[in-house]
């Protein structure tokens, strides 16, 4: 009998067009598919609480589907590197197949395992969880890009991407499992509270709940490129969650989109953000915890410590600020782990400049409540919103969250969203303050407007 091959599952939880499953399965013997909950490597960026209910849900899924094909998924807890190379002693495996992931905690923890396995077995790494390998464009002087637009061009002269093979019909058990972990053991869904209660009506974790999202957006791929601002219609794909763990590869997305519309450009333009975070996160390891601007760096941000400052934090997460369409975003966040990405936008902004908070505590708080929170895509878009990106929004240029509301028709989204506005009618819904019909139950603004303004253009003065 051959010996083993392991496939390392990390934020690949799919068999179809999955570059790993793919060699391991032709590698015509036993496949050992294993995936290690690693809690050690990542330190501070341990997967928050929302993206470990996804990962509870998804886990499960992946366990039925590979059991369908006569194998099992063997469940690990530790540092990846050396749970894996224990793996590899016990079983007698050869080879280990994975897909490449590039936050700088797996590039580290891959160049250990290169090293623990040293001449036992071969770790063999393959792309496929973006359109192109992340580096592989580059600019005419044969460096990366490090801004958008140029980026996108030149990738659209490489697309439409590869699609890989298809699930294995089957694959070949060991004569002896590895022991495994129990699932339920390692806790990932919250109990007492339980806040995910509401996720399960708006979530199906796994492929299958991924090709229905799918699906579903196949319908609306015309309509997005004007939809797509509107919070209010459900314009946009919600397959975030499902890429972001890899449920379906983003080549199975391009070819399904690019093939039922030609307005589809404007799609494909926003699948390519993703991969173009990972091409800032390879140049800029640090993305996550440091402003790339240097005036950035500097800026005199309020001080957590100080209680007020808490406070606006405070109310900033719980969507009780006064502003409702941030308000809306905030809780829609909490309800389901996802917020719509207009008021991602607006609710980011409001944080950063009307409440002079530093874009890291807001780009924590997303990390643990968001099902997609994504090291590259989080952390672009954070520092794209402060004005402190490699390509980034300018920081002077302050967005006015009511007037977004009613720009981009808010209303209907607000309602479902801050039951207390509930029966308010539009325009009133957007600024009931304003138009002095705020219910008694909905908080005052935390700070006017201008206000808001003038102290976030006085504090970029210092650094400017
Ligand atoms: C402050 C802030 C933080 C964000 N944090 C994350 C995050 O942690 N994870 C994440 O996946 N997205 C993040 N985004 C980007 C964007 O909001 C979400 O990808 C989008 O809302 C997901 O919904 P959808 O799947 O319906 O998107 P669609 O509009 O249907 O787009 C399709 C896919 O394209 C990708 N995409 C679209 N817009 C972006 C973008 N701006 N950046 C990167 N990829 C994009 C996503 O994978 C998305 O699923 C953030 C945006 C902001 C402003």
């Amino acid at each position: 009998m051959n010996a083993p091959t392991i496939i390392w599952f990390r934020r690949d939880l799919r068999l179809s067009d999955q570059a790993a499953v793919a060699a391991a399965a032709a590698a015509h013997g036993p496949v050992i598919p294993v995936y290690i909950l690693d809690d050690e490597t990542p330190k501070h960026r341990r997967m928050g609480g929302a993206s470990r209910w996804w990962l509870h849900r998804s886990l499960e899924v992946l366990e039925a589907t590979l059991r369908d094909k006569g194998s099992r998924l063997i469940l690990r807890r530790g540092r990846a590197a050396e749970v894996l190379a224990e793996i590899v002693k016990s079983t007698g495996a050869t080879q280990v197949h994975g897909l490449h992931h590039h936050e700088p905690w797996w590039r580290n923890a891959e160049r250990a395992l290169e090293r623990i396995l040293a001449e036992d077995a071969e770790l063999i790494l393959h792309h496929g969880n973006y359109l192109l390998p992340p580096g592989t464009v580059k600019t005419g002087s044969g460096g990366p890009y490090k801004i958008y637009t140029p980026f996108w061009k030149a990738m659209r002269q490489h697309m439409p991407p590869a699609v890989g093979e298809a699930s294995p019909d089957r694959l070949e058990p060991p004569e002896i499992w590895p022991e495994s972990d129990s699932l339920a053991d390692w806790k990932l869904l919250p109990t007492k509270p339980d806040w995910a209660t509401e996720f399960a009506d708006h979530w199906q974790p796994g492929t299958a709940g991924a090709e229905k999202n799918l699906e579903a957006f196949v319908d609306k791929a015309e309509q997005y490129d004007d939809g797509r601002n509107l919070p209010s219609e459900p314009l946009v794909s919600r397959l975030s969650p499902h890429l972001h763990f890899g449920e379906i590869s983003p080549a199975t997305i391009w070819h399904r989109i690019a093939n039922v519309t030609d307005r589809a450009e404007t799609f494909l333009k926003e699948l390519v953000w993703r991969d173009y975070a990972q091409n800032v996160i390879i140049q800029f390891p640090q993305y996550g915890s440091e402003s790339y601007s240097e005036k950035l760096r500097i800026l005199p941000w309020r001080d957590m410590a100080d209680a007020k400052v808490q406070q606006d934090f405070k109310a900033w997460c719980q969507g009780k600020t006064g502003y409702p369409v941030v308000d809306a975003g905030m809780r829609e966040l909490w309800a389901t782990g996802w917020m719509h990405n207009r008021v991602r936008m607006i609710a980011a902004s409001f944080l950063i400049k009307h409440l002079l908070i530093d874009w890291r505590e807001g780009e924590k708080w997303f990390w643990d409540t968001l099902v997609d929170a994504d090291f590259g895509s989080n952390s672009v878009n954070w520092q794209w919103s402060a004005g402190s990106g490699v390509d980034a929004n300018m920081f002077v240029r302050i967005m006015a969250p009511l007037t977004q509301s009613e720009k981009f028709k808010a209303g209907d989204y607000i309602r479902q969203w801050v039951p207390e506005l509930g029966d308010l009618d539009d325009p009133y819904v957007h600024d009931p303050e304003e138009h002095g019909c705020r219910p008694a139950s909905y908080p005052t603004k935390i700070i006017a407007h201008k206000e808001g303004r003038a102290r976030a253009l006085g504090a970029y003065a210092q650094v400017k």
